[in-house]
């Protein structure tokens, strides 16, 4: 599964230490993140993290597009919701596509681990199986 990791200034420890936690879990998935926060994450776990722009410089438009793209299956988007964001109208649309595409996302810590405790027992299958319809069309 390909899973999204962003987090704003403010949550990177808390994405760190959440990556630290899943780090098994999440090496058996292919994960992407906005630039800061990919290099963060690598640099704490010594996963393989496919990094974007940092995200107030599109990167959370390049994850948009992935997911317009049906090819991201999950998000993990910690936002900070008490610092303005330059980007917001960018965090917005990733928002917006994730509802669109009904993307799992999570915003915050407890919904995020609720998704890795998700992914862990096999609730998100549902993804693979669409990947597998759309090839066998
Ligand atoms: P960053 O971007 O990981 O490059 O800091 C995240 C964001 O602010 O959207």
């Amino acid at each position: 599964m390909k899973i999204a990791l962003i987090a704003h200034d403010k949550k990177k420890p808390e994405m760190v230490n959440f990556t630290i936690a899943y780090k098994s879990l999440l090496k058996k998935h292919e994960l992407y993140a906005t630039g800061t926060t990919g290099l963060k994450v690598m640099e704490a776990t010594g996963l393989t993290v496919h990094r974007f722009q940092s995200g107030p410089l599109g990167g959370d438009q390049q994850i948009g597009a992935m997911i317009a793209a049906n090819q991201m299956d999950l998000v993990v988007f910690l936002r900070d919701p008490l610092t303005a964001q330059p980007h917001e109208p960018d965090v917005n649309a990733l928002l917006r596509l994730s509802d669109v595409y009904r993307i799992p996302l999570a915003t915050n810590l407890a919904s995020a681990e609720i998704l890795m405790y998700a992914l862990m027992h096999g609730e998100l299958h549902w993804r693979e199986l669409l990947h597998q319809n759309k090839e066998n069309k």
